[in-house]
């Protein structure tokens, strides 16, 4: 919903050219806290000319900062990893405020952000090229990194924190200029961060933030200074940005969404898996892209498994994120929550049972938070399209396989490719479903396979639109560009 700007609320701004600045657009989101209703900023939406101005100054910026020495370049990411450990729980804090998610929940997605500043310190290294003497007699080939300009990043509202620095401390200490587009869901996370950077003493316009929504996000994609994008978020925002982005020259990357199958074999630690699939779907309330969203049980764990995730899910606490002992918060947004409730009542409806049924649940002294309890769905239908249908919400539906090629079989039907996990005892199988399992990100008796900042976050099928992921190595492809010198000195 937006509405007129209002002045007595907290303003969210922008930061560019190195200050902060109040947008001059006439509309804003009003976020609130997803747990208690309560209202916490004002966002704008910010402009194209807004966006345009950005550019500017990291076009500007970008000259200077690319001749600035890598090792120079890195010095300014150290200071910000020292901040960011400095402020960390004050960020943290403000992660469950604004998302809902649980204080420990939101310490660990802030951790693997500042995972990614320090990879990014060995920039040095990992930028270099390579050459070769004599490729002929007295001819020497070389192989340059170059950084490529201007780059943007666009996220999600489920990782505040964690999500821009698979992009952010890469871009520039490859000696690129960055602005960045957060969720306008949740922006005051990079509010606080950006107080941090304003104080690490970059040369202005090296890094900017511009908040807003899609006329800001059609800014930086139509904008030709802009040499490259990043996108987090849904498969068919994912897809418009890779196509639109594409269409004007730029190089891509764009994760999308996902439905992340968990196969459990009767050979499986039945008491692990069921610990490590539970938190997997319920964690974060099953607003992770690597949430584990159908449980495929192979042969006997059917019986086993399904008793014993139900019994996690009764017991898991549902509350406000910053309350002590809470395990599982709300979801962003009570339009989200009435969207979730709406796909369980068609799941029962097209004949799904819910051995645990979430709808309706109110948080104790938090009845207006957007909350639902964990929900089970048994016997889901093949053929509906709850098993296709990304829930984004704390729903573990359940269905079953003779074998585990028919598991896999199951898998290699859905659409999209983040995540697949197996759990198993048995080194074969594991073998077997690494190999052939259609996603990106595998687990072996792991719930959450999210790559650490020195691998590629992987993604395959509608997950994922491009050919370089964040992160790692992939990252320091995706910001430079290679320049080939032959040399013959006679
Ligand atoms: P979203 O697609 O609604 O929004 C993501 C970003 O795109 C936001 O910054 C938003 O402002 C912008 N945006 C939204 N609609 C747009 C439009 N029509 N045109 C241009 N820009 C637009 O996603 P979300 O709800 O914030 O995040 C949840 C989704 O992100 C889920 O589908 C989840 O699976 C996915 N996700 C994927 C990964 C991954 O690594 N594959 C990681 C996190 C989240």
């Amino acid at each position: 919903m937006t509405t007129h700007v209002q002045a007595e609320l907290l303003q969210v701004q922008n930061f560019v050219n190195g200050e902060w600045r109040q947008s001059n657009s006439t509309d804003a989101l009003e976020i609130t806290n997803p747990a208690t209703a309560e209202p916490l900023a004002r966002v704008p939406l910010s402009n194209a000319a807004e966006v345009n101005e950005a550019v500017r100054a990291a076009s500007a910026a970008w000259p200077e900062w690319r001749e600035t020495p890598p090792g120079e370049r890195i010095q300014y990411i150290f200071k910000l990893k020292q901040l960011m450990e400095e402020h960390f729980e004050d960020i943290a804090r403000t992660i469950t405020i604004e998302n809902g998610k649980t204080l420990v929940e939101a310490r660990g997605e802030l951790r693997r952000g500042v995972e990614n500043v320090e990879v990014a310190c060995g920039i040095p290294m990992m930028m270099q090229g390579y050459n070769l003497e004599n490729i002929s007699r007295g001819i020497d080939e070389i192989m340059y990194r170059h950084p490529i300009g201007v780059v943007a990043a666009i996220t999600p509202f489920n990782f505040p924190a964690m999500i821009p620095f698979w992009y952010l401390p890469y871009a520039i200490a490859t000696g690129n200029c960055f602005i960045l587009k957060p969720s306008e869901r949740v922006p005051l996370t990079m509010q606080k961060i950006f107080q941090l950077i304003h104080q690490i003493g970059l040369p202005k316009g090296v890094i900017n933030l511009v908040n807003g929504g899609k006329p800001a996000v059609d800014a930086l994609l139509d904008h030709s200074d802009v040499r490259a994008i990043s996108f987090v978020g849904s498969t068919p925002v994912a897809r418009y940005i890779y196509s639109r982005a594409a269409d004007k020259g730029k190089r891509v990357q764009c994760q999308g969404g996902a439905k992340n199958y968990a196969v459990i074999l009767p050979d499986a630690d039945m008491h692990a898996a069921t610990q490590i699939v539970g938190e997997s779907a319920f964690g974060c309330a099953g607003q992770r892209c690597l949430a584990l969203s159908v449980g495929v049980t192979v042969g006997k764990a059917q019986q086993g498994f399904r008793e014993a995730v139900s019994d996690f899910a009764a017991n898991l606490k549902t509350g406000y994120g910053l309350d002590e002992g809470s395990q599982m918060g709300p979801v962003i947004t009570t339009q989200s929550k009435t969207r979730i409730e709406e796909i369980i009542d068609r799941a029962v409806r097209s004949g799904a049972k819910a051995v645990k049924d979430g709808r309706g649940y109110k948080a104790p002294k938090h009845e207006s938070g957007n909350f639902l309890a964990p929900t089970i769905l048994d016997d889901v239908p093949a053929d509906s399209d709850i098993p296709k249908t990304e829930i984004f919400g704390p729903v573990l539906s359940l269905v079953h396989a003779d074998t585990l090629d028919q598991a896999i079989e199951l898998l290699s039907k859905s659409a999209y490719g983040n995540a697949a996990s197996l759990f198993t005892t048995n080194g074969a199988h594991a073998r077997r479903f690494r190999h052939a399992a259609p996603a990106g990100n595998i687990g072996i008796n792991i719930g959450v396979p999210a790559p650490v900042a020195y691998f590629p976050f992987s993604g395959w099928k509608e997950s994922f639109f491009g050919d370089l992921h964040g992160q790692g190595r992939d990252a320091i492809e995706f910001y430079t560009d290679k320049k080939v010198v032959i040399e013959r000195w006679s």
